[in-house]
């Protein structure tokens, strides 16, 4: 069985989709549980409802993404950290610094990415006070300013554990991530496509015990189905690429990534 640790349920891409069929679609691929995050105040609502109908199959995270931070309120994280109070949350994501994206209107970038770093910081602070990890992206377009600077505020929360998720960096960011901040990555389905090297080469490398698999769904379908819309179901074929990239067995890497799954957000007995 497998465990996709990083997808998105509430995007209106699936306003049409039956989530009931995507949850059969996806356990004839033998993947068991999803764990659904949230990116805005507008979706909470909808993650919390997913996770009470089908307990079994999702898991939610609460958070907002760092592109919104200029959105985000005061009364925004009152309400994360009132909500992760009432519910069990899986962690607090998907949070992080994206200096990818340009500044929206009215706001320079140096003031864009500090609004990021103290909103990252608040979600540190909350995840802490409710005893969760952590789940980050971090999104450069040249350098690595973003991982830099989420590292340099996850040192801060030392029992708050991170996943770097669609992790693309390379081994010596890693190591950072294991040794320094005992965290975590996770790779998407860009590790199936050929300029994928980079990731390909991480996860070959990487301990198991610090290796998770996600999908980013419904972004980033891997190959075979690369560019077209994603499903949880569809990290089989990162869990496959791994092994093949290892040379183990499949299962071998579907007992890891599932352990190191169950302990990052400890899930239930049940699922
Ligand atoms: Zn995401």
């Amino acid at each position: 069985m497998l465990i996709d640790t990083h997808c998105h349920l509430a995007s209106h891409h699936y306003a049409q989709t039956s989530m009931q069929e995507l949850a059969e679609r996806s356990r004839e691929l033998g993947v068991t549980h999803c764990i659904s995050l949230g990116t805005h105040r507008p979706d909470w609502e909808t993650q919390l409802e997913l996770a009470a109908a089908m307990p079994d199959y999702v898991s939610a995270c609460l958070a907002i993404h760092p592109t919104e931070a200029h959105l985000a309120t005061p009364e925004d994280m009152e309400l994360l950290q009132a909500l992760g109070g009432k519910h069990a949350l899986a962690a607090i994501g998907e949070a992080g610094l994206d200096y990818f994206h340009p500044a929206p209107e009215g706001c320079d970038e140096a003031g864009y990415h500090a609004l990021q770093r103290d909103l990252l910081e608040r979600h540190f602070a909350i995840a802490e006070t409710l005893g969760l990890n952590i789940s980050i992206h971090t999104r450069d377009r040249k350098g690595s300013a973003s991982f830099d600077d989420a590292v340099a505020i996850a040192r801060n929360f030392p029992r708050v554990k991170p996943v770097f998720h669609c992790f693309i960096g390379d081994r010596a960011q890693a190591e950072t991530i294991f040794s320094g901040l005992d965290g975590m990555i996770s790779v998407t389905g860009i590790v199936t496509f050929k300029n994928g090297r980079q990731v390909q080469d991480v996860a070959a490398w990487c301990p198991l015990d610090r290796l998770m698999v996600e999908t980013d769904a419904p972004y980033l379908s891997p190959e075979p189905y690369r560019g077209s819309q994603n499903e949880p179901g569809r990290v089989r074929y990162v869990a496959d690429k791994i092994a093949a990239l290892r040379g183990l067995p499949v299962p071998e890497i579907e007992a890891a990534t599932t352990a190191n799954a169950r302990r990052f957000f400890r899930l239930p007995d049940h699922v």
